[in-house]
């Protein structure tokens, strides 16, 4: 080998360790210095649902991960502009599914959330077709650590009663993809003795939606990672409504989130 050779491979060498001690070494984590602002414990308290439902200890433990979140995770408008209403409604979408686990204090793969001004007519919103997820996406290759909400999507799904939620179904992706593989398992969710049984319930539960025999959204029946993802949003927006329609699948939901909504 000529010296030059050497010296390219010594110098390849190096850029690639300090590029892996970039990559890996571990993110600190900001911790709130400051109380939770009265004016956004009333936002909270004005549009979101879940929060409303808590008691005064739990709204507070909401409200401490809702503010960590916010200062660890960039929100970005895109052509619009974000207010606190939209942070709380982005930081309140991930804090809702991992609300069961009290140690899961932030997602780990993701630094920022894009917010879209896209439009679309209710309808479109409520017919859940194959379009469904251009509302919402999280980023793949070179847009990891990203998630794309649109905007007047993510509000909708907190203004309307219904069974949708575009914030709570990326999240839900999400914890979906955080062990490796979106699939419709969130194995660190989801005790290993369950897993066979949840994937088993899913594919009947597909099968219902294909026959028209099923109230969870068709879009549910496209692959199992969005039959949870679907499911999870009737789960959270409409508790009672899934425990009286699918008595199984609302007990397997709460088994996975870890959260008592009878
Ligand atoms: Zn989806």
């Amino acid at each position: 080998m000529t010296i030059a050779g050497a010296l390219l491979i010594g110098f390849l060498l190096i850029g690639l360790l300090v590029a892996g001690i970039l990559l890996f070494r571990p993110v600190k984590q900001k911790v709130p210095d400051e109380p939770f602002p009265k004016k956004w414990s009333a936002l909270l308290e004005e549009h979101v649902n879940f929060y409303r439902r808590l008691d005064p200890a739990e709204k507070e433990r909401f409200e401490r991960w809702v503010q960590s979140f916010l200062l660890n995770c960039e929100i970005t408008g895109i052509g619009v502009e974000v207010d606190d209403l939209d942070r709380l409604l982005v930081a309140s979408s991930a804090a809702i599914p991992i609300f069961g686990f009290p140690n899961w204090t932030r997602y780990p793969n993701l630094r920022e959330v894009l917010l879209y001004p896209d439009t679309f007519s209710d309808d479109t919103f409520a017919t859940e077709g194959e379009d469904r997820d251009v509302l919402g996406m999280v980023g793949w290759g070179y847009m990891n650590g990203k998630m794309i909400l649109s905007k007047p999507a993510l509000r909708l799904g907190f203004e309307q009663t219904g069974r949708s939620n575009v914030g709570i179904h990326e999240f839900v992706h999400l914890l979906d993809k955080s062990d490796g593989s979106t699939d419709g398992l969130p194995e660190y969710l989801l005790e290993r003795q369950y897993a066979i049984p949840w994937l088993d319930l899913i594919r009947k539960e597909m099968e219902a939606i294909r026959e028209g025999e099923s109230e969870v959204g068709d879009y549910g029946s496209t692959s199992p990672s969005e039959f949870l993802a679907v499911a999870a949003e009737f789960f959270f927006q409409r508790p009672h409504h899934l425990e009286k329609e699918h008595p199984e699948l609302f007990e397997m939901l709460e088994r996975i989130f870890k959260q008592d909504l009878s």
